[in-house]
């Protein structure tokens, strides 16, 4: 975990994977993912126009897509997942594909995250916008 750069707030980055350092393994819960999936979709932050590709699949370059319950699938690699923590001192910050690191390659997140993501409130008026700007 590292702190984020353009902003003087307490955000740290985390779940940016790559190919070159290995990473926490570990099951991780239906509920964890379920609401993680939903704050994804509640607010995409620093949508970007270039495009991360994961660099754990086997075939380079993959464009990653995340399916939903609702039919609708998502390209993953081009934004970021904001949350804060429960006492909103922190706020953590993960690319999108995390959501394909934890389902297809078993990532673990940091407990702290994990924690952050189930305590978070979907109906609160908190957004990762408010935090920066
Ligand atoms: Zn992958």
């Amino acid at each position: 975990m590292s702190k984020y750069n353009n902003t003087s707030a307490e955000v740290y980055n985390i779940g940016w994977l790559d190919s070159n350092h290995l990473y926490e393994k570990g099951p991780t819960t239906l509920i964890f993912k379920d609401k993680l999936k939903a704050i994804f979709k509640r607010e995409r932050m620093n949508l970007v126009r270039g495009r991360h590709y994961c660099q754990l699949c086997d075939e380079p370059k993959k464009i990653v897509y995340l399916e939903m319950q609702d039919g609708k699938s998502h390209m993953l690699g081009i934004s970021e997942i904001w949350v804060p923590n429960k006492f909103f001192t922190k706020t953590f910050s993960a690319p999108d594909l995390i959501l394909h690191y934890v389902d297809y390659h078993h990532y673990l997140p940091p407990q702290e995250f994990i924690d952050a993501v189930i305590d978070f409130d979907l109906d609160s008026d908190w957004f990762g916008k408010s935090v920066v700007w």
